[in-house]
């Protein structure tokens, strides 16, 4: 993808200010002010949503200021467990593990960020599941059904028990939660057996309903999304830790066919061309004109939708 050039943005030396990509970078574009959060039920009150930035080094985008380290891990440990729940065949990306872990010798099994297990629940024959989760009812549930599970996050305590121990490491909607996405993946990869396979699905920042939506995309709606990779930022990591070439399938991040595609991506075009100025604005007049789409002139962002390949299904061999 190429650099984009919306409107909106514009480009910033942050090295007088206090935005620093998670690489280090201090060469950043601001794509500007983050959609509004939800108010939270404790204090009744929207949380700062941040700016959203492109690292002109790594091409990472990232919202900043952000969700401190210690504020995410302690909303991780308090959802309950009502919140998400997957139907184990509507997870595009779990669909594709799947297939994946019945092509190899079963082995040992990490799923990193498994919730209640419904993935590791669904594992073909012969493979020995792990889990890494923070929620302490997850990890419970997680045991009760005899899967090896121990509370925390993806961090150097945590691995440091697990390095080597595992043919395939699943990391499945975790990326985007990670303050250092890099520090992060090496953890995951260091998990691995030599010949094991990293699995992970994100959000991918060179799909087009990025240059489209920029800081409103509906990505941006959960506060506790940090980051967004995409193809260029997983080929250039893996090259500059000299890992094998990732394997990487656009996903949508639940099953959706042909009609429903569509019906995502005219909502896409309609919110994205609001936010320009004419002739782009035009087109969004056309568009809310067509039946049944009248009420979007009263939704500030667009909402969140599953059926655009706006995902990435990952395959790391380092
Ligand atoms: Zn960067």
């Amino acid at each position: 993808m190429t650099e984009r050039t919306p409107t909106a943005e514009r480009s910033i030396d942050t090295r007088d200010a206090t935005v620093t990509c998670p690489c280090g970078s201090t060469q950043v574009l601001d794509l500007g002010r983050c959609r509004e959060l939800s108010r939270t039920p404790d204090t009744q009150s929207a949380p700062d949503p941040g700016r959203l930035y492109r690292c002109r080094k790594c091409r990472l985008l990232f919202r900043a200021p952000a969700l401190s380290t210690f504020d995410a891990e302690a909303l991780y440990e308090s959802i309950s467990g009502d919140e998400w729940q997957y139907d184990a065949w509507d997870s595009s990306a779990w669909i594709l593990a799947h297939r994946r872990l019945q092509l190899r010798t079963p082995g040992d099994l990490l799923d990193i960020g498994s919730f209640d297990g419904q993935f590791l629940a669904q594992a073909p024959p012969g493979w020995r599941r792990a889990a890494i989760e923070p929620n302490p009812g997850a990890v419970a549930h997680l045991q009760q059904q005899g899967i090896d599970a121990i509370q925390g996050v993806l961090n150097d305590d945590v691995c440091s028990r697990l390095q080597g121990k595992f043919d395939v490491v699943a990391m499945f909607d975790v990326f985007e939660h990670l303050h250092d996405p890099l520090h992060g993946l090496r953890l995951a990869a260091a998990c691995l057996r030599p010949g094991g396979a990293l699995y992970l699905s994100t959000g991918n920042a060179d799909h087009w309903t990025w240059r489209l939506l920029g800081s409103e995309h509906p990505y941006l709606a959960t506060e506790q999304h940090l980051v967004v990779g995409g193809e260029t930022w997983f080929r250039d990591t893996c090259r500059s830790q000299q890992w094998q070439p990732p394997r990487m399938t656009r996903i949508s991040h639940k099953t959706a066919r042909g009609l429903s595609r569509v019906r995502a991506a005219e909502l896409a075009v309609y919110f994205g061309a609001r936010r320009r100025p004419w002739p782009y604005r035009g087109l969004a007049s056309v568009l809310h004109k067509l039946p049944g789409c009248h009420h979007r002139l009263h939704r500030r962002y667009m909402p969140h939708i599953d059926q655009l390949q706006d995902h990435l299904f990952v395959e790391i061999t380092p």
